[in-house]
């Protein structure tokens, strides 16, 4: 793609400096000049139509409109506006606020809300759900509570109105995470076997529920917390994905304040996105604003 790498904001607007700048650059990623008509199946020059976000294909005027099946279709919130939230959410650590996107774009709150949700979920969607792990690799895989009030009962991990979310990291690569309705085996087991790879080394904690992984297709290896220690004798350890949980509690309790449950997977997949990008943060913008869902039949 022609864009360059924006990591400045006065490079982001030498980049979108208008609206048709932003659309020109989805109808590029999407189609391009030559593209084939949908409708006369013809290669065609494609003209900007101006009443709309449309361009018409030079044969039989079929339109093509290149936000369909993106998050900004339906929306009037200018195209720059939207790219610039993008920009924000790909140069911040701990994301970014719902009140922060009403400041800066001059959009009421209610339309920063549903942008922000938006993109989110368009990270979740570019971010994907390939299994993690394989033959030689190390998983390691642990759950926490997020949000609602705290109470421990007598087992420790009590839930209250917590939600639990499940994560899974392979060290040295991606981490999946995935909203879980509770801790039990029955539960956690499938969760995992849909995310990691059969003959993958599993790393938990002495959770009950995840005694028997050993018998699912992975080698097994447990930390042991309750003696004090994180690392157990044969090297286990899950401070990976504990060093994950800490940077999306800092985002959700720091920036957000509060997330209800509901919402709290896409959260999640924020900060799964980033960090499975932490070696590459300068190609998520391009990433975000050139992948987008395969395109129906208009
Ligand atoms: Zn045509």
């Amino acid at each position: 793609m022609g864009m360059t790498k924006p990591q400045t904001i006065s490079q982001f607007f030498k980049c979108f400096p208008d609206d048709e700048t932003c659309l020109n650059h989805l109808f590029e990623v999407r189609f391009g000049q030559g593209f084939e008509c949908p409708s006369c199946e013809r290669s065609s020059n494609w003209y900007r139509i101006k009443a709309e976000r449309a361009y018409s294909c030079q044969w039989c005027g079929h339109h093509l409109h290149p936000t369909v099946g993106t998050p900004f279709e339906k929306t009037r919130t200018p195209l720059q506006s939207w790219f610039y939230a993008i920009f924000l959410f790909t140069t911040t650590r701990n994301g970014v606020a719902a009140k922060e996107l009403q400041r800066q774009l001059g959009v009421t709150y209610k339309t920063a809300w549903r942008m922000a949700d938006l993109i989110r979920k368009h990270m979740a969607d570019v971010d994907g759900e390939t299994p993690i792990g394989g033959e030689g690799k190390e998983v390691e895989i642990d759950e926490t509570l997020i949000g609602g009030v705290a109470r421990t009962g007598k087992q420790g991990r009590n839930l209250s109105n917590k939600t639990v979310v499940l994560g899974m990291v392979e060290r040295g690569g991606d981490v999946v995470t995935t909203v879980v309705p509770d801790v039990k085996r029955a539960t956690l087991v499938p969760a995992i076997k849909a995310h990691v790879a059969e003959g993958s080394t599993v790393n938990t904690d002495h959770l009950h529920s995840y005694a028997k992984l050993g018998e699912e297709g992975y080698r097994h290896d447990r930390v042991n917390h309750n003696v004090g220690s994180y690392i157990s004798d044969t090297g286990a350890h899950v401070q990976t994905i504990e060093g994950f949980w800490s940077q999306l509690k800092r985002s959700i309790n720091g920036t957000h304040i509060h997330v209800s449950g509901k919402h709290l997977w896409k959260y999640a997949k924020e900060a799964e996105y980033r960090f499975n990008r932490r070696n590459r943060p300068e190609a998520m913008l391009p990433e975000l604003l050139s992948t987008f869902r395969p395109l129906s039949a208009e």
